[in-house]
């Protein structure tokens, strides 16, 4: 029986473990994908510490796939043997809840997320459902693709809720503000990039995409923003921001998990300046970044780690010791 290999979450808190499993075969509607690499985002931190709700494990953590179709189950067109496939944090969802119907799939009552409630990338195959893949182009770099998948995607659907404004704040300049920036340059906007406080190396790199200011999150942008988009995982980020965007301006809460947001003064919401969260996404906004990242030339900037190395790159993604995405490469 042919093996496949995943690092395997067993209890929250721990470090990923290295198992060998039977390579599984694809139901009605799945396909088996084989590997070739996996982002490693931000939210596989929080699976990984257990504050994520009704968490599964063990678990394979990983949403950000790009491998090839090595197998189809029952019922599955499109999809041919060898074809290139993105697999998403939307692993499934219900179709028949009242937000479903309302082409709100992204706020589904009854969904499987991809490496958090079924097993995800951090292996050399996963089973994913047909209908929530994506058929991603021939030429590209797997690696480089990963970070679309997720950071992208969902970075995208967070810019869409920005707005219009042509100036942008990014708080937290990781993987999804690294993408979002070369879109909103591509697009005449100005963007301000915010990192932690003295991180030189972040600072420096948002500069050599585009930005027109970077700085220490503490810090007020040179002019007051349109919007600003929230990536990092910092509820004290949310009343800075709020202070840094004009009147009517927006705040977008762009993370799946974020920390207490302190109080803060009335005045710094007033004047129809609005706060709103992002949550998850949809196949929509998949279909819309994934054509639209060729066009603005988007280019990720990625450091490639071996599958056995994922505790690693988690390592260097809570510290912060990475500029762009680390990927996992089986
Ligand atoms: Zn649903
Ligand atoms: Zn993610």
């Amino acid at each position: 029986m042919p093996v496949m290999r995943a690092m395997v979450l067993e209890r929250p808190g721990t470090a990923l473990v290295m198992r060998e499993r039977p390579v599984p075969l694809p139901g009605p509607g799945e396909i088996l994908v084989e590997i070739a690499a996996c982002g490693v985002c931000r939210t596989d931190l929080h699976v990984i510490d257990g504050e994520l709700p009704d968490p599964r494990y063990p678990v394979v953590p990983g949403h950000e796939i790009v491998g090839n179709v090595a197998a189809t189950g029952e019922g599955v067109g499109g999809f041919a043997p060898g074809a290139r496939v993105g697999v998403p944090w939307l692993g499934a969802t219900c179709g028949v809840c009242p937000y479903c119907r309302a082409g709100r799939e992204n706020l589904c009552d009854n969904p499987l997320f991809t490496g958090y409630t079924r097993d995800g990338g951090y292996a050399t195959h996963a089973i994913a459902d047909a209908n929530f893949c994506f058929p991603l182009p021939e030429h590209g770099d797997d690696a480089e693709l990963a970070p679309l998948l997720c950071a992208g995607l969902i970075g995208w659907r967070s810019y869409r809720m920005a707005g219009e404004g042509s100036a942008l704040g990014l708080y937290g300049f990781g993987a999804a503000a690294h993408i979002l920036a070369q879109v909103a340059i591509w697009q005449g906007r100005r963007v301000h990039a915010f990192t932690r406080p003295g991180d030189e190396a972040a600072q420096a790199f948002a500069r050599s995409l585009g930005a027109v200011w970077a700085g220490g999150s503490d810090e007020m942008p040179p002019e007051p923003l349109d919007a600003a988009i929230i990536f990092a995982p910092v509820g004290a980020l949310v009343p800075l921001a709020l202070k840094a965007v004009k009147k009517g301006g927006r705040v977008v809460c762009g993370g799946i998990h974020m920390s207490d947001i302190p109080g803060f003064p009335y005045a710094l919401l007033w004047e129809e300046r609005h706060l709103l969260s992002v949550a998850n996404l949809t196949r929509a906004d998949a279909r819309e970044f994934l054509a639209l990242a060729p066009q603005a030339g988007v280019k990720t900037q990625v450091r490639r780690y071996p599958l056995a190395a994922a505790n690693d790159a988690l390592a260097d993604l809570r510290e912060g010791r990475l500029q762009g995405a680390a990927v996992l490469v089986p």
